[in-house]
């Protein structure tokens, strides 16, 4: 059988060496350059492959095709593979095909990451064997050509979704959905929600879904199609025979009749949206039987993750937190939302076409001032002018973090959440993040 890789990434790379283990004969094909390493894995393991093209004779003769998620349904070579019938699907359907193990595969527009640690965190903790995978780390397909686990925590995107075919998890999680991506599917919210919705399609009853019951997109979704998965609701507004919300000062998870109680202030991760986080990771170690006592210091020790309301310092009593990863307006909401001091908010990159009126009542309670870090910040200054007492513009985070010192006095905050991607003055969210960091260690 002739496996087709398209794009010489992680997820490529890691299918590459599972395709060849198991007697596929492999080509790796990516338009762009393949990174040193990769090329040398590639190599050493005997794989042909080729970068900065792609030769159409060789990839339409594939019997079966992986594309990385990073390629567009849209591209015309996926386009001209679709033409001849050949399959083209995605690094968790192909590595699902070759391993026995179990996964939870968790998805969501926001809190992926999050989540799918801490239910890593709950469940190696719970003394499972058990990997972490998907959008995080080593790719699964990797992981599976290596046999080490039994089960497998999974980030999983929306791209990775659209190229499943049997793929399924035992438990399933969507921590929320708000529009992201619609580039990717026709500028139609409805297509992105079906798209999240495709891990549930292949689940049997015995499986299960674990969802934010809060958000609409996915209650109306749920009401209107069927699933087989039996499902487990979590809420901060609402309470469940069999599901997980917040009671008094506690968080609450009854599965199957068996209670787990803990008072959130004990919990590490801080703010409501973490809260709806912890509830789903919960639910999966509920699910699998780990000890109660373990949850609870494991849901307790958990440091958190990198670029998410991360709180880097304090200086002169104000505390700098790092939100690099909040590349949309909901999660922007929920970092303004969990903030409890007056806070100056540095915000702006590339828009992704934001609306920004869902935050005006958080930013006329909690903030101070504005700083814009972007090339264009006339959405943000339209939107927040006339609320705040101070709005300024820079065009670097060094200047943005000196102006945030400035413009605030003890017991304030700076926060860096940009609510947009950061691909005009930066790398990636990742280097935003850390010359965030940077410039705050050097005040
Ligand atoms: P993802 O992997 O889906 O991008 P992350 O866990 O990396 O999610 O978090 C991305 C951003 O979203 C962070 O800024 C974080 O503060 C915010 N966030 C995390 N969990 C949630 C949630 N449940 N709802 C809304 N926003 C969230």
């Amino acid at each position: 059988q002739r496996l087709v890789i398209l794009g010489g990434g992680e997820s490529g790379v890691g299918t590459a060496i599972l395709g060849k283990k198991k007697g596929y004969d492999v080509f790796v094909s990516d338009k762009g350059k393949i990174k040193n390493n990769y090329r040398e894995v590639l190599t050493i393991n005997g794989i042909k492959w080729e970068d900065e093209t792609h030769t159409e004779k060789k990839i339409l003769n594939a019997d079966v095709v992986m594309k990385s998620p990073g390629i567009p349904d849209k591209s015309p070579i996926v386009k001209a593979l679709r033409e001849k019938g050949i399959p083209v699907i995605s690094e968790i359907e192909f590595a699902c095909k070759h391993t026995k193990a179990k996964t939870v595969g968790i998805t969501g527009s926001n809190g992926k990451t999050t989540t799918t640690m801490l239910t890593y965190h709950l469940l190696k903790s719970g003394g499972l064997n058990v990997g972490l995978g998907g959008n995080i780390g080593k790719s699964f397909a990797w992981q599976v050509a290596e046999d080490k686990f039994d089960w497998y925590v999974l980030e999983l995107s929306s791209f990775q979704l659209d190229g499943i075919v049997d793929y399924k998890p035992e438990i399933a999680i969507i921590t929320n959905i708000s529009p992201d991506h619609l580039d990717r599917y026709d500028y139609k919210y409805e297509k992105y929600i079906d798209s999240k919705f495709r891990i549930t399609m292949n689940q049997k009853k015995d499986d299960f879904l674990i969802y934010d019951a809060d958000d609409e997109a996915i209650t109306n979704w749920l009401q209107n199609n069927k699933i087989k998965a039996q499902l487990i609701p979590f809420s901060i507004t609402k309470q469940f025979k069999n599901g997980a919300y917040l009671k008094d000062n506690n968080m609450e998870v009854n599965i199957n009749e068996e209670e787990f109680i803990m008072e959130t202030e004990h919990i590490a991760l801080e703010g409501k949206h973490n809260m709806k986080n912890a509830m789903a990771a919960t639910s999966v170690a509920k699910l699998m039987q780990i000890r109660k006592a373990t949850i609870r210091e494991s849901l307790s020790n958990f440091q958190g993750v990198e670029h998410r309301l991360e709180k880097v310092l304090k200086i002169g009593n104000v505390q700098y937190i790092n939100d690099s990863k909040a590349t949309n307006v909901n999660a922007t909401f929920f970092a303004l939302d969990s903030m409890t001091t007056p806070t100056v908010w540095i915000v702006g990159g590339v828009d992704k076409g934001n609306d920004y009126s869902e935050l005006m009542p958080l930013v006329r309670e909690k903030v101070k001032g504005i700083i814009c870090l972007g090339l264009d910040n006339k959405k943000i200054i339209d939107a927040f002018g006339a609320v705040v007492d101070v709005m300024i513009e820079v065009d670097n985070m060094v200047d943005a973090v000196r102006m945030g010192q400035r413009m605030t006095e003890k017991g304030d905050a700076v926060l860096l959440s940009p609510a947009c991607a950061s691909f005009d003055l930066f790398e990636n969210y990742e280097d935003r993040g850390r010359q965030f960091k940077q410039a705050v260690q050097n005040l």
